[in-house]
């Protein structure tokens, strides 16, 4: 039987598209080959990274002004790859905000190639919410947020306007809920939490904003080298690519972002309603920023966690331990987990 899968990451994707990549690793497209042995210059592939692209800017609802690009790398290579791109080499400086692990390592990275300006961190709480006050001074070629932490369960729920370009890691929320994309001069997110296996990282770039910083690039790292061929500068990460396609294809026939992001509601408030309610369990994320992709939460009694982790272990369910730097539980409730996987979590809640 099928786990209820809590995974942080790589994590649940749709059935569907477990049974459709499986089937093209057999045969792709009735051809008489698998996706895994075909050249991705063939038109069979080529056709796919079109659709992959296509289907990335349609769901962010974006005009030609932005490119989008299959990487390899992950979105730690986006680390670095943002401010070789985007920061000046003479005097170069850039806004960071400090969410968390994946943010403290963008700027570790950034640190290399310029001055790093961390308008704000909540380091100090342990993370445990997002710094709302500060501001983004025009010296910053550019601002690099995080908009949700997969590891603390926080998430922005709102922006800030500011006056330099605007970088965004969505590795574990994109496609989770609406958004105005268009706010955003360069979006990246890791394919494996939310739209895709591991391997590929998406990358969706406004045209005019790249080279502009008087560096010599390496070619590799240099995004309008990659736009330049089409995401084919070396051999993609092709199986990630298309189980990415299937997920987002699953994704807008099934009503698209807006009903994901119902259920996505649905699921993060039937949790967070019990860790409110029950008395043995206490969130980690401060109310208003609460993530609704990975809920971070602990026991109050640890005289109780025999039970429940036997508990929840018996009920079928998996990925429910915390990140090791946090302990306690986490959820991971990304679109491909249905309502009724937390319906039974929360039975378990309430049971012991
Ligand atoms: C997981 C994660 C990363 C790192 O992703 P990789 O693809 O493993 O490099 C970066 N940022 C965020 C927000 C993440 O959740």
């Amino acid at each position: 039987m099928k786990k209820h899968n809590f995974s942080a990451g790589p994590c649940i994707l749709p059935q569907e598209v477990f049974q459709q990549s499986s089937q093209a690793i057999l045969d792709f497209n009735g051809i008489g080959l698998s996706i895994l042995e075909i050249s991705h210059r063939s038109k069979d592939f080529v056709q796919v990274m079109e659709e992959a692209r296509a289907i990335i800017k349609r769901l962010m609802n974006l005009n030609d002004d932005y490119e989008v690009l299959f990487l390899g790398g992950g979105a730690s290579l986006q680390f670095a790859m943002v401010p070789f791109n985007l920061m000046p080499l003479q005097n170069g400086e850039a806004a960071y905000l400090d969410t968390g692990t994946w943010a403290a390592g963008a700027i570790k990275e950034a640190k290399k190639l310029g001055k790093v300006n961390v308008v704000a961190s909540s380091k100090e709480a342990q993370y445990s919410f997002i710094p709302k006050d500060y501001t983004v001074g025009k010296e910053n070629a550019y601002f690099h947020c995080t908009s949700n932490n997969t590891i603390y369960g926080t998430q922005m729920h709102h922006f800030p306007k500011v006056d330099t370009l605007m970088v965004c890691d969505m590795s574990s929320d994109i496609f989770s809920c609406q958004r105005d994309y268009s706010q955003f001069d360069l979006i990246y997110a890791g394919a494996q939490k939310n739209m895709g296996p591991a391997g590929v990282a998406v990358v969706v770039v406004k045209k005019d904003i790249l080279g502009k910083t008087g560096r010599d690039i390496p070619s590799y790292l240099d995004y309008v080298q990659h736009i330049h061929k089409e995401s084919m500068y070396n051999t993609p990460p092709v199986f990630s690519v298309y189980a990415t396609l299937l997920t987002l294809q699953h994704l807008e026939k099934n009503g698209g972002v807006a009903a994901v992001e119902k259920l996505n509601k649905a699921k993060a408030q039937l949790l967070y309603n019990e860790i409110d309610r029950n008395p043995l369990f206490e969130g980690f994320a401060q109310k208003e920023d609460r993530s609704m992709m990975n809920v971070s939460f602990y026991l109050t009694d640890d005289s109780k966690k025999e039970a429940f982790d036997n508990a929840w272990k018996e009920a079928n369910i998996s990925g429910l331990n915390g990140h090791r730097s946090l302990g306690g539980y986490r959820a991971s409730l990304y679109n491909a987990l249905p309502l009724e996987s937390v319906e039974v979590l929360v039975n378990v809640m309430q049971s012991i």
